[in-house]
């Protein structure tokens, strides 16, 4: 099944009732051990397992509730094959310890997600890997950073909390004369929104827990490969142990029945409260790659095909006793980490000390917003009551 527009495969990838007594859901199969009928029987099935077909071996390896999201959302994302992690954290120190090697030296973006940042300066220097983090701007000019000794490159388009585009193709192209790998994390656009191995990249990397999942009820990640690069993450991702379980695999698969619609809506009402803001008195700019004008939109107007929820705003400079009371005001806008449930969310943004290549651009504290599928226009009137008690605290 599958193949058509997205929506269509979304509903249809990974499905197989001839195989479950019709029912249409793939089953949760809650397996460690997967029995044979004979010793022969079990070599052969680790055998197709090395060829990399989906048979199940053991409940570490997967079995075929995991299998079905692997391949859908390998298809999606238009790549060889995909891994499930735990979460979208294990999935990234899974690509960077796939592709990193003691005396190597690696390349991440500057605007990258700060726990990212966090296992390249703790566990990979502790393993004697090397991390330079560059100018989210560089483009082609990345040539000039890589080494002899370089192994991968780790991008993050937009930034986590300032949202800078990367111009994808230039530094892939860039990479791959020197035989560099790429990783992405690609959470914010989904796999729907930026093919990012069509755009050159490796191994795109997705916190499944975000739009993937959408109802802030799981944790887990995914690492879509393309074929140059699947033996070396697959082998080093199941020799640490790496695995998603079950009824998590079955929450990501119903998140993505619906993930079309989802993000039609969040979309929609992203770029709505977006130009909306940029409308505010308070406001200095708002730092949503998809709104004509804003930073990056060039970029993102030119490899993305559709933006999701997740931006951030630049306020006019205000004390941080100011913010927070806006924030702790807001009655729709949950205060907390995480982003791409049903529900809108507010985060002061905290980041400064995590960007180390280029000056900090702002002048007045950045608040970043997820909009979750709720009425714009009550968002609007809450964020209207916000700002009012901000301007009272200021
Ligand atoms: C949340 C997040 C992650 C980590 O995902 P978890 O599932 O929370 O471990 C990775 N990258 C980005 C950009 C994120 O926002």
């Amino acid at each position: 099944m599958g193949k058509g527009h997205v929506e269509t495969e979304l509903v249809t990838l990974g499905r197989d009732p001839e195989r479950f007594a019709g029912a249409v859901n793939v089953p949760v199969f809650r397996t460690s051990t997967v029995l044979f009928e004979t010793v022969a029987a079990m070599d052969a099935a680790s055998a197709a397992r090395a060829r990399d077909e989906m048979v199940p071996t053991y409940g570490r390896g997967g079995m075929p509730t995991a299998f079905a999201l692997n391949e859908a959302l390998t298809a999606l994302e238009g790549g060889y094959r995909s891994y499930l992690y735990p979460s979208g954290l294990a999935a990234l120190a899974g690509a960077l310890t796939s592709f990193s090697r003691a005396g190597g030296h690696i390349l991440v973006v500057d605007c990258a997600y700060a726990p990212t940042r966090h296992f390249c300066n703790g566990t990979l220097r502790r393993m004697g890997v090397e991390t330079t983090y560059f100018d989210p701007a560089i483009g082609a000019g990345i040539a000039d950073l890589i080494r002899p000794e370089t192994t991968a490159i780790m991008l993050e388009a937009p930034g986590s909390h300032t949202f800078e585009m990367q111009d994808v193709p230039a530094i892939a192209e860039a990479a791959h004369k020197r035989g560099v790998t790429v990783l992405m994390d690609n959470t914010w656009a989904t796999p729907l929104f930026f093919k990012a191995i069509a755009h050159g990249v490796d191994v795109s990397i997705h916190s499944a827990t975000k739009y993937i999942v959408g109802h802030s009820d799981a944790m887990m990640g995914v690492c879509i490969a393309n074929k140059a690069s699947w033996r070396q993450l697959t082998t080093t991702s199941y020799e640490l142990g790496y695995c998603a379980g079950p009824d998590d695999v079955n929450l990501a698969q119903r998140g993505l029945r619906t993930m079309a619609v989802r993000l039609a809506r969040h979309q929609a009402s992203g770029l709505d409260v977006a130009e909306w803001l940029r409308g505010r008195p308070e406001v200095k700019q708002v730092l949503h790659p998809a709104l004509p004008g804003a930073p990056g939109h060039d970029i993102w107007k030119r490899d993305f095909t559709g933006a999701s929820s997740l931006f951030g705003i630049e306020l006019k400079p205000c004390s941080e006793q100011a913010v927070n009371a806006f924030a702790d005001s807001l009655e729709l806008f949950g205060i907390g980490t995480s982003w791409g449930g049903y529900e809108s969310l507010v985060l002061p943004t905290r980041v400064r000390k995590d960007r180390t290549a280029t000056p900090w651009l702002f002048e007045g504290p950045l608040v970043r917003l997820h909009i979750g599928l709720e009425a714009v226009d009550d968002l609007k009137k809450d964020l209207d009551n916000g700002f009012r008690v901000l301007r009272q605290t200021a």
